[in-house]
């Protein structure tokens, strides 16, 4: 299996291996690494993992995009990344809401958010692609986050041998919590920063570092070279693609479904890394219907998906679901490769970039039409979600989530559809305690950790270990600078 540049930049040629592909980040023409065929699962086969374990439903599905590495040690990246100390509540298990709608709850690993799912396992999987193409440089990995990558990514790459990493999050752009996470941070490889601006002013920020050569050739001079975490790296997807096979396989092993029958999926959607995921699975042969695109007051998403008119010239809001407050979803590049190809992929990325602005034409929007759907949820609906899903199953949910909850049930008012629904968890509720203590009384204390406890008494769950245990941890981060500043910020860095 090799990989190839979404805006066909790279030709059989210089076309690249899985590892090559992780280890590189972003492809030499500004395009997104895509393997060159998906790779196809059979219902039979699907049938067969409903027996398997998580680790080893991942592992399979790994070795189908990753042929470079060995399968033996895929499986040992698998079993020690999703371990039960690692996620101690499960990797994706389901929850049934009723008879429709099942939430697959992605936030069990160390940092309490969906991201872990990727960022347990990414670092062995860069690890192994340093070895398997004899890189003896260190790889520096940037990240640009809206909260909750940034924390997964310092968490699995936190003294990872040959890797240093730098994060960068907009100063007012992420909860208490997460910032907390991020500054608290142990490692000696680790170094975390704040921008002022928006999350697109860092993202930007650290694109433009990415493909500055002159950047490289001072980290070059340092013996690293530039990697990413953020899911334009291909790394970090594909691990991803798992949990919707193992939502089915679930499914089918509590006889919820049939084998072959078709399912629908919400997803919480940002940078359309998640979602994107799932559609790669259906590509691969998952019966999947429909994909509900949910997204927050910052709605740019329902907006394509209705006109086909992709416009970020708008206002940019700040809500409670801070992950999906982005204006720029960089995975929508795959699906528009995957539907129309390159060449058209090409010419509406480089008018995004030089209008802000593209219109798909008729046949890529019908294209799309074929599979996603999507819904918006402003921040009084989002705490009304939480409200109400608490109140009818008992049942806790982050805004992220409730954003998800809201599109599936937007959907099945409208369609009337009763397919089984897959709505995927994507934060601890407790992640977002005071947002989630208001929506549930009205109001929140002004102290985070005062809004766990809170939340524990009003709901009678437990607060996460890896949440209640920053209390008493030391800060060592607390720079802010303009997004002018990143580049020189990040080769000092790197020096270090
Ligand atoms: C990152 C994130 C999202 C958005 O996921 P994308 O892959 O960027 O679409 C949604 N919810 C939470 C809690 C997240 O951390």
């Amino acid at each position: 299996m090799y990989y190839i540049s979404t805006r066909g930049g790279t030709t059989a040629a210089d076309s690249v291996s899985g590892a090559a592909a992780i280890k590189q980040g972003l492809a030499s023409d500004g395009g997104l690494f895509m393997p060159a065929s998906i790779p196809a699962v059979t219902m039979d086969e699907i049938v067969e993992m409903s027996r398997m374990s998580y680790p080893e439903r991942a592992a399979r599905i790994l070795g189908k995009f990753l042929d470079d590495y060995p399968t033996e040690e895929l499986a040992a990246y698998c079993e020690s990344a999703y371990a039960p100390e690692r996620f101690p509540g499960g990797a994706a298990p389901l929850h049934r809401l009723n008879d429709t709608v099942s939430v697959m709850e992605l936030w069990h690993g160390p940092t309490c958010a969906f991201k872990d799912m990727a960022l347990q396992i990414m670092p062995k999987l860069l690890s192994g692609a340093l070895r398997l193409t004899g890189e003896t440089r260190r790889a520096f990995i940037l990240v640009a986050t809206s909260g909750d990558t940034g924390k997964a990514a310092l968490e699995g790459y936190a003294d990872v041998d040959q890797v240093g990493i730098m994060v960068y999050y907009p100063v007012d752009g992420v909860s208490r919590m997460q910032k907390l996470q991020m500054a608290t941070q142990e490692g000696g490889n680790v170094n975390v920063c704040a921008i002022r601006g928006n999350f697109d002013d860092a993202q930007n920020g650290v694109k433009r570092i990415f493909s500055d050569p002159t950047a490289a050739e001072a980290l070059a001079e340092n013996n690293c070279f530039f990697s990413s975490a953020n899911s334009i790296n291909w790394g970090r997807l594909v691990p991803q693609v798992a949990y919707y096979f193992s939502a089915y396989c679930d499914l089918l092993a509590s006889g919820e479904i049939k084998p072959g029958e078709e399912i629908n999926v919400a997803v919480p959607t940002g940078n359309f890394g998640n979602i994107f995921a799932g559609y790669l699975a259906k590509e691969m042969g998952l019966p999947v219907k429909r994909f509900l695109c949910a997204s927050n007051k910052n709605n740019i998403l329902t907006d394509f998906l209705e006109t086909g008119v992709y416009d970020r010239n708008r206002p940019f809001y700040t809500t409670m679901s801070p992950s999906m407050d982005i204006l720029i979803s960089s995975n929508l590049e795959r699906l528009l490769f995957l539907k129309v190809g390159s060449e058209k992929t090409a010419r509406y990325m480089n008018a995004l970039s030089k209008d802000g602005r593209y219109e798909v034409d008729a046949d890529t929007k019908a294209a799309i039409d074929a599979d996603f759907s999507g819904y918006f949820c402003d921040e009084e609906k989002t705490a009304g979600v939480i409200r109400s899903t608490f109140d009818t199953y008992h049942y806790v949910v982050d805004p992220h989530t409730a954003v998800g909850l809201s599109a599936a049930q937007q959907y099945i008012a409208e369609t009337g559809d009763t397919t089984k629904m897959v709505v995927d968890s994507t934060a601890s509720p407790y992640k977002f305690a005071s947002n989630v203590c208001r929506a549930l009384t009205g109001e929140a204390p002004e102290d985070e950790f005062e809004a766990l406890s809170m939340l524990s008494a009003l709901t009678g769950t437990e607060i996460p270990l890896p949440l209640a245990s920053l209390k008493t941890k030391e800060i060592r981060f607390d720079r802010v600078i303009d997004a002018a500043d990143m580049r020189a910020e990040t080769l000092a860095a790197s020096a270090r």
